[in-house]
């Protein structure tokens, strides 16, 4: 279908209007298309991606139901844009929160095939009245006579073709998924198989390969494997975390020839289906992976101090979101949350690979091991809050977006400061002033410790705290910059903080991050979507949604 249309500009953000007439699409950069562009200046001129905008008068509807989100759709056609939502749209999923208010994802579809990271949301109020609507959406596949879907290629060959492109080891972590579907990439609309391709190794990888459905040439590639950051590895050893004693919650296994043994696997915690904690054995290989096992309850060994402190800290997290959203585990549902330790060797790092945390021990010069610290299990832990979510796409923007929310509530469950990666520095590190990874509070504080990546600043080489000192990255570069400029609104985050506290803080982000936010959502539609939550939650006016609004104008995002 790329041959037979052509868009200007691949992604438009979806605004209904608040003014009587005022549903209209706006596009996100230079635009000829059929948008209201008029309108949309009328609403803010800064942002060029008006998103959010409530009804002044709410329609109601006979209830809550995806039936009546498209219904409301159909009515304002010609406002929002989307044409032909019965056919255009598909339902994603639909969710009421505490407020009472019921939210219908629809994904965008064309011929029931989805396009890719293009998602609107329908919010009901408690009262079956619709109040907004918002998303991103191609307005250039809602046209009738776009799009041809049919696919020369099968998955098997697609997902050859990916393996190949990323220079995948023989042994995965797991089977290669594929998914058909449409891709908008640098103006042109494909129909394309998205693999999803997963190793470990010495550059581990969580690869999203989008290959041509008809050429089977690729179109698009990233690695979405989300790291702590992204640090050198150097000789050392990994040496201890910092000796406090902790509750567990084990299991005892009883093993045929070695009679009753104690493993870190926790099922105390009800619906969820575990908390587990592996021993990686220092290799670079899952398959090797067993539970982490013990003679005794006691874990107390220096080998053992790692494991320790990632299944504790697991369990803090899974209860923080348990306690304070509501959430059961990273799906939502009760998925085990699962951790790997001892990954590697010396190996600065963590990550989420979609599946399960990984930490490495650290160098002990630079790092050491990377369970100790609790902002740092929260941060990978959120990433797999935010893939069952908003699914915030990991490049630009988005992928800054993933890493700050994930920051933001690494600070806010390690409630002790709004520092990250202040338990896992070595002393030596310490010494030469290497104290932190992050800083929300000062993020000038910090030096970006990547050369290549420093290359790109100007403001000196440190972590940015403005949009005007915002790196201009390539994608091949940290993926544009998602662990250098999230510190821009992570900043926007603490100086909220600073005003309303961390508690309302992390019903506000949570709620922006589970209600409104989509995969291809930008530092402007955050700031809408997090506005918008603490009007939801506090009112119109309140103290909460001026703290909200300053925090964003205080770094430049409007
Ligand atoms: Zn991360």
């Amino acid at each position: 279908m790329k041959k037979k249309f052509i868009a200007p500009v691949a992604l438009s953000a979806l605004l209904v209007g608040s003014i009587p007439v005022g549903n209209v699409f706006a596009k996100p950069t230079e635009s000829k298309a059929v948008s209201n562009v008029q309108a949309v200046k009328k609403w803010n001129e800064k942002a060029n991606v008006p998103l959010f905008v409530k009804e002044r008068m709410a329609e109601k509807f006979s209830s809550s139901s995806p039936a009546n989100a498209l219904n409301y759709l159909k009515k304002k056609e010609n406002q929002t844009g989307i044409k032909n939502p019965d056919k255009n749209l598909k339902v994603k999923d639909t969710k009421k929160d505490q407020l009472g208010m019921t939210h219908v994802r629809f994904n965008q579809s064309v011929n029931g095939i989805p396009v890719e990271g293009s998602e609107v949301i329908v919010h009901f109020n408690k009262n079956d009245e619709v109040v907004s609507v918002n998303g991103r959406i191609n307005q250039t596949l809602t046209e009738d006579d776009t799009v041809d879907t049919s696919a020369a290629l099968s998955s098997d060959q697609a997902i050859k073709a990916a393996l190949s492109a990323v220079n995948a080891p023989d042994e995965l972590t797991y089977e290669p998924t594929s998914e058909f579907v449409v891709y908008p990439f640098e103006g042109e609309n494909y129909t394309a198989y998205k693999v999803n391709v997963n190793f470990m190794g010495d550059e581990p990888g969580n690869w999203f390969v989008f290959v041509d459905a008809n050429t089977g040439k690729v179109i698009d590639k990233y690695n979405g494997l989300m790291h702590a950051d992204d640090m050198k590895t150097q000789k050392g050893v990994g040496k201890g975390v910092h000796g406090a004693l902790r509750e567990l919650h084990i299991s005892q296994v009883k093993e045929p020839k070695s009679g009753t043994k104690f493993a870190l696997a926790d099922y105390a915690h009800k619906g969820l289906d575990g908390i587990l904690t592996y021993d990686a054995k220092n290799d670079n290989s899952s398959a090797n992976d067993t539970l982490y096992v013990g003679n005794s309850a006691s874990f107390k060994g220096d080998y053992d101090r790692a494991a320790v402190d990632a299944h504790y800290n697991s369990e803090k997290v899974y209860d923080y979101y348990l306690n304070e959203h509501g959430r059961n585990s990273l799906d939502g549902k009760g998925m085990a949350i699962v951790s790997r330790v001892h990954y590697g060797n010396n190996y600065n790092n963590a990550s989420w690979n979609g599946r399960w945390m990984t930490y490495g021990d650290g160098d002990g010069e630079f790092m050491i091991s990377l369970s100790a610290g609790l902002d740092v299990a929260a941060h990978e832990m959120t990433h797999g809050v935010i893939t069952n979510s908003a699914n915030l796409v990991y490049r630009n923007q988005s992928g800054a977006l993933n890493e700050s929310f994930a920051d933001v509530f690494g600070v806010l469950i390690d409630d002790e400061d709004w520092e990250m990666g202040e338990d896992i520095m070595a002393p030596a590190a310490k010494a030469s002033g290497s104290t932190v990874l992050r800083s929300l509070s000062n993020p000038n504080s910090v030096i970006v410790a990547n050369e290549q990546r420093r290359s790109y600043s100007t403001n000196g080489g440190v972590y940015p705290d403005h949009m005007d000192e915002f790196y201009n990255m390539p994608t091949s570069v940290d993926g544009g910059g998602v662990h250098v400029n999230s510190s821009i609104t992570n900043h926007a985050a603490y100086l909220i903080g600073q005003e309303i506290g961390r508690h309302k803080l992390g019903q506000i982000y949570y709620r922006a991050l589970t209600v409104y936010l989509t995969p291809n959502s930008n530092f402007s539609d955050a700031r809408k979507a997090i506005v918008q939550s603490a009007v939801d939650l506090y009112g119109e006016g309140s103290a909460e949604v001026k703290a909200a609004n300053a925090g964003f104008d205080a770094v430049g995002i409007y």
